[in-house]
């Protein structure tokens, strides 16, 4: 059983981790990659997922589709049908009541072959394409209070700066932030904008009062 401030950053974490926000992907793994570290254990297992994205070029049959090309190779995807097809590792990580995947390495699907064949390695899952996350609620403020904790100038930096909808209390703080810093800069805007007109009209009558000057 682990301790209740432990168990909240748990909470934290998995909410936080249904929707890495628009602060930084990269900075949110590497929040995810500590405290997993600090905090969590290694199952021991791992599961594979498989990402396939088929080619537009054309269409996922490999040739082309156009009448003048008509039954030749599609070289986009060397005749495959698929644009992109890979496999990544996922090591399986456990903190407070939830499970975390943690993505180890990117194979080609030979090597995995390879890899199956020497019986070097057994995944416990298979996951086929981009994990679903259900829920998505709690999701930005959880990613705001995680920024805050552990890479606070990064949460500085996009506090205000960046809106997080109104769904739940920090992100619509920010968010509200935000469009007060957004009003105001359309304010002054348009001060500056009249400001501008003005002083155009008093240099032009300027010039008009100089010819008529009669010496
Ligand atoms: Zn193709």
């Amino acid at each position: 059983m682990i301790n209740p401030k432990k168990q909240i950053l748990a909470w934290l974490l998995h909410n936080a981790n249904t929707n890495p926000t628009s602060i930084g992907r990269d900075e949110f793994y590497k929040i995810k990659d500590t405290i997993l570290q600090r905090h969590g254990a290694h199952r021991g297992v791992y599961d594979f997922q498989h990402i396939q994205k088929s080619c537009w070029t054309c269409n996922g049959t490999g040739v082309y589709p156009y009448p003048s090309a008509q039954g030749q190779v599609c070289l986009r995807c060397h005749g495959t049908g698929w644009y992109t097809d890979f496999w990544v590792r996922l090591d399986v990580w456990e903190f407070g009541k939830y499970e975390f995947h943690k993505p180890v390495s990117r194979l080609h699907w030979v090597t995995l072959a390879r890899l199956y064949t020497n019986e070097k390695i057994s995944p416990r899952n298979i996951i086929d394409d981009y994990i679903a996350h259900e829920s998505r609620k709690w999701s930005a403020d959880c990613n705001l209070i995680l920024f805050f904790l552990y890479a606070p100038k990064l949460f500085w930096r996009a506090f205000g700066r960046v809106g997080f909808g109104r769904k739940t209390p920090i992100a619509f703080l920010c968010t509200c932030v935000f469009e007060l810093r957004l009003f105001f800069q359309r304010v002054r805007g348009m001060v500056h904008g009249i400001k501008k007109r003005m002083f155009k009209k008093q240099s032009e009558n300027t010039e008009i009062d100089d010819i008529d000057i009669p010496f």
